[in-house]
């Protein structure tokens, strides 16, 4: 069987697919819990291996164990929704104030599919093959919960490669894009709080006004950025909101100020500096004018990086199943994070894009994942679900040859 023959059986139930993904859509669910949504992903998959539920989260590990002896490679499909009101207008769109904004729906649809393509052709699998349906994905953690309750373990060995897709509304539809080393950003946060005393606005040397140095700060950060960090290894820093005093009054001073920013960087040294040379900036500016300050750090994802076997057996696995000018290798990592990343920090893997624009918007204009207008072309579900199936056939069979 080649991986062309996996690409169109999986097309042969691509409207099966499909319908799955608008059924996930219109039952979008937040967070670490997603009890419908597990309901309906089990449904899809039931008999075709063995399940392991979480015991704190609605997350599930599907082992599908192979005909022949071997190791054990990872997929995951992640399925949380965001907190986002849907504005596109479908005859599927959801309703309930959540939205598959970030096209999880299609990634577990690539995941059923996957599992049954798999489970056909389980005698010809040397090895075993887990498949991770993962709630959490938008900045809760998810994969790292299901990593700490030994979910990747489900078949008895460590796994010796992970793969997992991420759809994007905005690429060219069908297009697979990747790159070796650093795929996608650390993202994390923190809080600032600026700690004075309040006071008439009419005599702030009575008082210790906190807006000025908090003002001071928000660009001092940026100049920080600039000339303490290496332009080859960028560091973003993006205030996302600020807050201080009360938009009745234009007379008093507050007695405390606070702006939160997210933090991006490629590589874990900066990771690290960034919180150093940020709580030393704060702390000298807060100094400067007599004032404390409160610098509080959100837990970052890793920098998510892709491992240059993977990478290859993932350029290679397209060109036989899809034929020429289907990869894009990316010169450059994206800024946004990926909690896959504590995935491959621990098993070798590869996480690929994969294009999803629909026919008739131009994906240079298209609404971006997380947009209430973001919409994905679900014909593309078959052709992820044979993507993810042939890489880990692939890997099983390399391995198999020792
Ligand atoms: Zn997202
Ligand atoms: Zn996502």
């Amino acid at each position: 069987m080649s991986y062309a023959d996996i690409v169109k059986e999986a097309n042969t139930y691509s409207n099966v697919l499909k319908d799955i993904r608008r059924d996930l859509h219109q039952i979008p669910e937040f967070g670490l819990q997603l009890p419908k949504t597990l309901e309906r992903v089990l449904a899809s998959v039931h008999g075709l291996g063995e399940i392991t539920l979480s015991k704190t989260i609605t997350s599930a590990a599907l082992h599908i164990k192979g005909g022949q002896p071997g190791p054990t490679v990872l997929l995951r499909a992640d399925m949380d929704a965001l907190a986002v009101v849907e504005d596109t207008g479908l005859d599927f769109a959801s309703t309930n104030g959540f939205m598959h904004a970030c096209g999880h729906d299609l990634h577990m649809a690539m995941g059923i599919g996957a599992a049954h393509l798999i489970a056909t052709h389980k005698d010809e699998l040397k090895g075993d093959v887990i498949i991770w349906f993962q709630p959490g994905e938008e900045g809760h953690g998810g994969a790292d919960v299901m990593l700490e309750e030994d979910m990747h373990l489900v078949s008895g060995q460590m796994p010796i490669a992970a793969y997992g897709i991420h759809v994007f509304s905005s690429y060219p539809k069908g297009m697979f894009g990747s790159k070796v080393g650093p795929l996608m950003a650390a993202a994390g946060g923190m809080t600032v709080t600026f700690k004075g005393a309040g006071g008439h606005g009419s005599m702030p040397w009575l008082s210790k006004d906190p807006i000025s140095p908090m003002a001071e700060a928000i660009s001092a950060l940026q100049t920080m950025v600039n000339k303490r960090f290496s332009a080859f290894d960028p560091v973003v820093i993006n205030v996302g909101w600020v807050k201080a005093g009360d938009d009745h009054t234009e007379n008093v001073i507050p007695e405390v100020a606070s702006f939160g920013a997210t933090i991006r960087t490629f590589s874990v040294a900066n990771t690290e500096k960034v919180k150093q040379y940020s709580t030393e900036l704060l702390n000298g500016i807060a100094a400067a004018h007599g004032l404390e300050v409160e610098v509080e750090f959100m837990p970052s994802t890793k920098v998510l990086m892709n491992d240059a076997k993977a990478i290859d057996r993932v350029e290679h696995v397209i060109q036989d199943a899809f034929g020429p000018g289907r990869y894009w290798s990316m010169p450059d990592p994206i800024a946004g994070g990926e909690d896959f990343a504590s995935i491959v920090d621990l098993i070798p893997g590869a996480f690929v894009f994969m294009g999803a624009c629909p026919d008739g918007i131009d994906p240079s204009t298209a609404s971006t994942n997380h947009s209430n207008k973001a919409m994905f072309d679900d014909s593309v579900i078959a052709d992820g679900a044979a993507l993810l199936a042939s890489l880990a056939f692939d890997a099983l069979n390399e391995a198999s040859r020792g």
